[in-house]
């Protein structure tokens, strides 16, 4: 059977030691990492998620500035508030989450945060940063996943590695960040003839789908890792991913169960790029850690 990557015990990790980095800029600089939480409407997955950050934030020593609005916010109120936050020195990261309601300009949202606050990293400079190789806020659920193969010394270079799911959020950066580190890497999408001609070539899969049981044994090869990015709620009310999960674990050397797998590790990666925004912003940091790590 595979191993089961314990995506809770590795956020765990990083966040004692995330605690310990905030602790010490505290201590040299005065200075207290920010975040911005900037929510719109009323849907009960997008507070929760919300929630989950600010408790998250708490939780490292990080400050917490939570921006609500209902549903009827116009574009301009929003772009004026993500100005005023742009400017305000104890902000260090401003994440809006999405989605947004359909008569706001995500786009233009988007493109208004500054890049040097810009943790979720869907600014168009940090998507063009990432695609020539530099990292300057990885987008947080991929680089969870990164993080996730590094703590397990699973190898990428010249391995095969197929991402199902080509959204901007997960399954391009996703690919993109393992072509940085060598990989050789398929994407399939929805429009994808015979999906298991491909997975079935995978050394690494990564899923990223939103389609419950969507991969199955016979579509992967013995020895497979499985990632599986996929958070799927079943009518009886139990979360699942996009893997079968009892039939492909009998297969695969490692996999990731849902809940418990990557989703810690997206808020982790989040704090992560917020610790290392206010660093930066003291001008104490001025290596870069990551984009040696990529170059
Ligand atoms: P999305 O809907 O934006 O994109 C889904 C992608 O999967 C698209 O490229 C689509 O073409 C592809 N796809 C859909 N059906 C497919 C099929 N039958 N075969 C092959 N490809 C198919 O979703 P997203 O935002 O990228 O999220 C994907 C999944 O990951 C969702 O379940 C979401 O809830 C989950 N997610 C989890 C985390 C986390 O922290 N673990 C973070 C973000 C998203």
């Amino acid at each position: 059977g595979a191993k089961i990557i314990d995506g809770r015990a590795v956020a765990r990790e990083m966040r004692a030691e995330q605690k310990l980095r905030v602790e010490a800029l505290k201590e040299k600089t005065g200075v207290t990492p920010g975040l911005a939480v900037v929510l719109v409407g009323d849907d009960p997955a997008s507070a929760l998620y919300v929630a989950n950050k600010v408790k998250a934030c708490d939780a490292v020593g990080i400050t917490s500035f939570s921006h609500r609005f209902p549903a009827t916010i116009t574009n301009e109120e929003l772009l004026g508030l993500i100005e005023t936050l742009n400017a305000d020195p104890a902000v260090h990261g401003i994440l809006v989450q999405l989605p947004l309601p359909r008569h706001i300009d995500m786009a233009k949202v988007l493109e208004t945060i500054t890049p040097e606050k810009d943790v979720d990293g869907f600014h168009l400079y940090n998507v063009g940063a990432l695609v020539v190789g530099r990292q300057i806020f990885p987008p947080c659920t991929p680089y969870g996943v990164m993080n996730l193969l590094k703590h397990e010394n699973i190898p990428i270079e010249g391995r095969n590695v197929v991402v199902v799911g080509a959204s901007n959020i997960v399954g391009k950066p996703m690919a993109l960040m393992l072509m940085a580190q060598d990989a050789t890497v398929a994407i399939c999408h929805a429009k994808t003839r015979d999906l298991a001609q491909f997975t079935i070539l995978a050394d690494i899969l990564v899923v990223a789908a939103g389609v419950p049981n969507l991969i199955l044994p016979q579509m992967v090869k013995t020895g497979v890792v499985v990632i599986d990015v996929g958070i799927n709620r079943l009518p009886d009310g139990r979360v699942v991913g996009d893997v079968d999960f009892e039939g492909v674990s009998k297969k695969a050397s490692y996999i990731t169960p849902v809940p418990g797998g990557v989703g810690p590790m997206t808020i982790t990666m989040l704090i992560d790029n917020t610790i290392l925004s206010a660093e930066r912003s003291t001008g104490l940091r001025t290596d870069d850690p990551r984009e040696e790590a990529v170059a």
